[in-house]
């Protein structure tokens, strides 16, 4: 059988280069399933998660058709809109369209919050051929007119599952609205609930549908453990641990963004070089963070699973869940953070006796009964704690009134 190249796509030779130049030597599987589809101008359906290569998968034909049919789009439109659930994985997409598009002289505009909205428009007002954006950004362009999709020939949704988690399907619904019927769409998504199919159903047309790997498979390659530790013991665990200098770059999750700063504080005071990336910090922030985590710069990434979305870095030795997650998905996702592009990689897990559900679940989403790395399983759950309410929250009752002397009488009278 004849090997499948990229070459055999019939690429522009700009392209070509570039994925050369890159290091793509064949098509990975999602790509191979996908790309005769795209290229042939039908509509895809694409059932993977981040690490497949979907990204390549989606991109390449929209390059494609750009380079036969350079056309300019009017002030405020774009021809290609690609969504993405968050900040992280559309710089990474938008990377990934210029890389591969250098020599097309095409206008890529990234459309994300946390950063200053001037800029972007700006960008829009000379028109786009590729617009990347988060939901809630391109909504509020779209809203003031900076940015315009009715004449936009290709549409991606990308994580889609991860979309609806995070609310983002009444934002989808508007952007889908506005675009013309006219189009070329493909819709990603790491699992299938029954409101991504049925979203798929209203936004593809006769679409050719490829799956890589389920959700609930976790790599092989990647060694899980599991560490049975009292909540209050997990930050003393954490430290011993990452004293050991095979823990080369580790990311650590935590639940919430507070827990992210407080970790990342707590490892910097003992000189382990650490940086948070939450949805709190601007985008700036979280691309320093991730930049210094890239370089070396910083060892440990103290992360929560929105920001974690869609980090693409390799060489990454350890995953630790500092907390487990409540959805057994985000374990996998979290855990996919190592181990890639074929490496081996080392999953950790700390499990207070609250946490013994979480775990159970993600057990037996993947599978694998994790390795007990440090004391015992509990036989059963203790019940999780109440989370304190914020103060601000607390409802307070208000006092009863003392009644009046004409209305004391007049309950006694009744
Ligand atoms: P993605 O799933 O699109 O986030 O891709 C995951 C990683 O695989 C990224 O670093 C890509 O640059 C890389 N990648 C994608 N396709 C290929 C390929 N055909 N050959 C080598 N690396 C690839």
């Amino acid at each position: 059988m004849t090997e499948i190249t990229f070459a055999s796509f019939g690429f522009a030779g700009s392209i070509l280069g570039a994925l050369k130049a890159a290091g793509f030597e064949k098509p990975t599987p999602i790509q191979e399933g996908a790309l005769p589809a795209g290229l042939a101008g039908k509509d895809v359906l694409g059932i993977a998660q981040t690490g497949t290569g979907k990204t390549a998968a989606f991109a390449l034909p929209i390059l494609q058709a750009m380079a036969a049919n350079k056309l300019h789009s009017r002030r405020f439109a774009t021809r290609a809109l690609i969504l993405a659930p968050t900040r992280e994985l559309a710089v990474q997409i938008e990377q990934e369209f210029k890389k591969f598009g250098a020599g097309l002289g095409l206008n890529t505009v990234l459309v994300v919050g946390g950063v200053g909205r001037m800029g972007q428009v700006n960008r829009m007002s000379r028109g786009a051929d590729i617009v990347v954006g988060t939901p809630g950004r391109i909504c509020d362009l779209m809203s003031t007119r900076n940015l315009l999709i009715d004449q936009c020939q290709f549409f991606v949704l990308d994580e889609a599952d991860r979309m609806l988690d995070l609310g983002f399907m009444p934002d989808i619904r508007k952007v889908v609205a506005a675009l013309p019927t006219r189009r070329q769409s493909a819709l990603f998504s790491a699992t299938m609930p029954a409101e991504i199919s049925g979203l798929a159903e209203g936004l593809l047309r006769d679409p050719v549908r490829v799956a890589i790997q389920a959700i609930s498979s976790t790599p092989s390659r990647i060694e899980q453990t599991v560490h049975f530790v009292d909540a209050g013991a997990k930050r003393a665990l954490l430290s011993s641990l990452l004293h050991d200098p095979s823990f080369t770059r580790a990311i650590v999750f935590t639940r919430t963004k507070r827990g992210a700063d407080r970790v990342a504080l707590q490892l910097n005071a003992e000189k382990i070089s650490a940086a948070a990336m939450h949805g709190n910090l601007g985008q700036n922030a979280r691309q320093r963070a991730l930049e210094a985590f890239k370089s070396g710069d910083v060892r440990v990434l103290v992360a929560t699973d929105l920001a974690a979305r869609g980090i693409d870095v390799t060489g990454v030795s350890h995953v630790v869940n500092y907390e487990l997650p409540n959805e057994p998905e985000s374990y996998v996702h979290r855990i996919g953070r190592t181990a890639r592009n074929g490496a081996e990689g080392i999953a950790v897990a700390f499990c207070d006796a609250t946490e013994l559900p979480f775990l159970n679940a993600i057990e037996k989403l993947t599978g694998v009964k994790m390795e007990v790395a440090s004391g015992t399983r509990p036989a059963h759950a203790q019940p999780a704690r109440k989370p304190q309410r914020h103060p601000d929250l607390v409802v307070r009752k208000p006092k009863p009134r003392r009644p009046q002397y004409g209305e004391q009488r007049k309950t006694r009278a009744a």
